[in-house]
């Protein structure tokens, strides 16, 4: 029988901290231990951030989302793949176990398109130009299939080509999320700096414990959920919408919360 599959969304922010990180990726490897196949989809935010202040490229968010110049995505893929991708591997291998890197144009694993984002100003839709930031538009799991049939952890970075070998910057977590979808992952779990989502994100006790896909929408309306965590929860609605059972939002800059698989003992759950 098939191992299930648990595809884990690393976030930038919770990544920075290098003892924490080997924390995160050795409670990762137990969670493979223990009969999973895992996959990692990881980000680099405050990576990306860095190398573009050192070039002088100023970045603009739209709702979570990175406005990507040509110029700014050559960099981005050189931060992604040459640094934090290169890193979460090799540390996974010092932990023992071992770890393949890719990116979605690895194997054509990931197809991107052009990203046409919808964004409600003054009561109308309006479609913004992100530059070269993508969407996922299709999915080939015949690489990563082979990795896990031969006893790899997969690390991939949030890029991807389109037909024609144009490269687009994905966010980390539409990428992450569509891709646990098109795996049919057992569960998609959401690494990042909080306890997970917040009634009010300033209070930790107003965190959600379990919610269903149906109420998601009030809360975008009502304007709860807000900058970083619009894509995170637009990721799980896909991956749920496309195939995953459940997903899970958590903390990474607490790693013991990753052990807890199979319970609900942290962070958000969201269930169809
Ligand atoms: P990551 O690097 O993990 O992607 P982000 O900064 O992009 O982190 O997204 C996480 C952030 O989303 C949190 O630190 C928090 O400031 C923000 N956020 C916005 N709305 C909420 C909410 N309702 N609940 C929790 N966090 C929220
Ligand atoms: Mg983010």
């Amino acid at each position: 029988m098939k191992k299930p599959i648990i595809l884990f969304k690393y976030g930038g922010n919770a990544m920075t901290n290098a003892s924490l990180q080997k924390e995160v990726l050795r409670n990762i490897i137990s969670v493979k231990q223990k009969g999973y196949n895992v996959i990692i989809s990881h980000g680099g935010g405050p990576f990306i951030k860095k190398i573009l202040k050192q070039v002088n490229i100023e970045s603009e968010f739209i709702d979570g989302h990175r406005v990507t110049t040509p110029q700014a995505f050559e960099y981005i893929e050189m931060t992604l793949k040459g640094q934090v991708n290169s890193n979460l591997v090799n540390t996974i291998n010092v932990l023992g176990s071992k770890a393949v890197g890719l990116s979605g144009i690895d194997g054509k694993t990931v197809i991107a398109e052009k990203r046409m984002h919808k964004k409600v100003i003054n009561g109308k839709e309006a479609v913004i130009d992100l530059g070269r930031v993508g969407n996922v538009s299709k999915v080939n799991r015949q690489l990563i299939d082979s990795l896990f049939g031969n006893n790899f952890i997969p690390v991939i970075a949030c890029i991807a080509a389109d037909e024609n070998g144009i490269g687009y910057n994905i966010n980390g977590d539409i990428f992450a999320g569509t891709l646990a979808g098109a795996l049919s992952a057992k569960q998609f779990i959401v690494l990042t700096d909080v306890d997970g989502l917040m009634i009010d994100k300033d209070n930790p006790e107003s965190l959600i414990r379990n919610i269903r896909l149906n109420e998601l929408e009030k809360l975008k309306r009502d304007g709860v959920i807000q900058g970083g965590m619009m894509p995170k929860i637009e990721a799980c609605e896909n991956a749920i919408n496309k195939g995953t059972e459940s997903a899970k939002i958590i903390n990474g800059t607490k790693p013991e919360q990753i052990l807890s698989i199979g319970e609900n003992k942290f962070g958000t759950l969201i269930k169809k």
